[in-house]
């Protein structure tokens, strides 16, 4: 299905207005902009009354902003002529999909929430003055339309949004693979094994070839069919596996331990049999070693979580937060004139004072704890379970230990380098954006109040 673009969507919009006249239009703006609060406290209280909504609603700073926005939203989107520019109102419109999908809210609510808007200005034009009968029908076609309108823009933001988030979601969980990369690979190789060995041994007291063990159905085998082969997913490796443990099973075991075979023909058979199972065993290392998309969650100078993850890893913390009443805490963490350092010791120290930069903060950080490079000199650090208070006495050690570091460069020169940390703490809100602006604010004063120093929110 192909998606509106922004343009699209705008000149659906303005061939709706067009189609009715400006008393019509006139109308509903002036409904729109009377009745402005008792629409958002309509809206709301209906909301409120859905315990699914509660639960993304109950936040007073979302109350008192949500109310706000429904009424600038409202004023809004009746208010506009065929002439004006619809482009940044249906990218409103998308800003505002993209936020339902950030906080989790349910589709069905947004649309039942639009419903009710639709039946509570229905029940306003039915009330109101009218000139006459047709105009009222004509008014209420246009309510229905715009709101109709906005929510296929917003669902169709909500929705891209949403599949870009469980396509991180499947990255994330692919990086949780490779953290015990090792660990998996060495049970598996285990397993191949076992397999083997046990085939040798039926073998070897006689068994018929229908009663040896397939690989296939074999506690490797298994494992691979399920769950390699989507972890290691359309790689060539995984396609030679499956071939040759095809192979084994449908074409090597069933002519195994045939009558009239000289010792020879049984030997000659053992071999490849075993040259088989160690290519599988060849494979298998190649495609833990190159996997790229188990490397592709992380940030290839530092080797920490890149912000890809940050959409996954906050969710899973607000949601997680907010089911369990516990708090966490989020330190936005910026090297202090970086630039210098790259101007005057050159990229290449650069470089190396943010792998180390890297090393010592991971160093610092509990095993629970996230910690991100943003991008440039900047990282996030995510303190699970942590109340504002602990959050901003980890961060003042933090930047004490950076401070203590001696940062090698090349040549064997070292450098003293700082670091500005900005803390803020989960308040509840459900939209962890604000947490990171939050954050940055608090970094903001950081840098302001002379650097090498910490700052927290509000
Ligand atoms: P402030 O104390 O205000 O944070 O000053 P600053 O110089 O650290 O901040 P600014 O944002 O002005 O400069 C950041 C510099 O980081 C600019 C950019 O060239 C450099 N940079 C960004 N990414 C990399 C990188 O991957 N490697 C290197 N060596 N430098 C980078
Ligand atoms: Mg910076
Ligand atoms: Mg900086």
């Amino acid at each position: 299905m192909s998606s509106h673009t922004d343009e699209q969507h705008a000149a659906e919009w303005r061939q709706l207005l067009h189609r009715h006249g400006e008393p019509v239009r006139q109308q509903v703006r002036a409904l729109a902009a009377a009745h402005r609060q008792a629409l958002a406290s309509h809206f709301y209280a209906q909301m409120m009354g859905d315990t699914a909504a509660s639960a993304f609603l109950s936040h007073e700073q979302v109350h008192s902003r949500l109310h706000a926005c429904m009424q600038a939203w409202v004023v809004g989107v009746f208010a506009l002529e065929p002439e004006d520019d619809l482009v940044p109102v249906v990218a409103q419109q998308n800003k505002i999909g993209e936020i339902h999908a950030r906080i989790d809210v349910p589709v069905h609510l947004v649309l039942r929430g639009a419903r009710s808007l639709k039946e509570k200005m229905h029940a306003l034009l039915q009330d109101g003055p009218a000139p006459d009968g047709a105009a009222r029908v004509e008014a209420m076609q246009l309510v229905a339309q715009v709101v109709d309108l906005t929510m296929e823009i917003m669902s169709q933001a909500y929705s891209s949004s949403r599949d870009r988030n469980s396509r991180a979601k499947e990255a994330y969980r692919l990086f949780a693979v490779a953290q015990n990369v090792s660990t998996e690979r060495e049970r598996r190789r285990a397993a191949l094994l076992d397999w083997e060995n046990q085939l040798m041994f039926d073998h070897a007291v006689g068994l018929q070839s229908v009663q040896l063990p397939r690989l296939a159905a074999s506690e490797f085998g298994l494992w691979f069919r399920h769950k390699g082969t989507h972890v290691f997913q359309g790689t060539q490796e995984t396609e030679a596996i499956l071939r040759t443990m095809q192979h084994i099973d449908e074409a090597l075991l069933p002519a195994f331990a045939q009558a009239g075979d000289g010792a020879d023909e049984r030997i000659a058979r053992l071999r490849e049999l075993r040259e088989h199972s160690k290519r599988i065993a060849f494979q298998l290392d190649a495609l833990f070693e190159q996997n790229s998309e188990l490397e592709a969650g992380r940030d290839v100078l530092t080797r920490l979580l890149n912000r890809k993850f940050l959409p996954v890893v906050l969710g899973k913390e607000v949601n997680y937060a907010r089911d369990s009443g516990s708090s966490f805490a989020v330190l936005a963490i910026d090297i202090d004139h970086f630039k210098r350092i790259n101007d005057g010791h050159g990229h290449e120290a650069g470089d190396m004072v943010l792998q180390q930069m890297a090393a010592v903060l991971s160093h610092h950080t509990r095993g629970g704890d996230y910690l991100f490079r943003l991008g440039g000199e900047e990282f996030l650090l995510l303190l699970v379970d942590t109340p504002l208070a602990g959050a901003q006495r980890a961060a003042q050690k933090l930047c004490q230990q950076v401070a203590a570091e001696a940062f090698q460069l090349p040549r064997d020169q070292t450098l003293q380098v700082t670091v500005s940390i900005g803390v803020a703490a989960f308040n509840g809100h459900p939209d962890y954006q604000s947490l990171l602006r939050r954050a940055d604010a608090a970094l903001y004063q950081a840098k302001n109040a002379g650097r090498n120093g910490v700052a927290a929110a509000d």
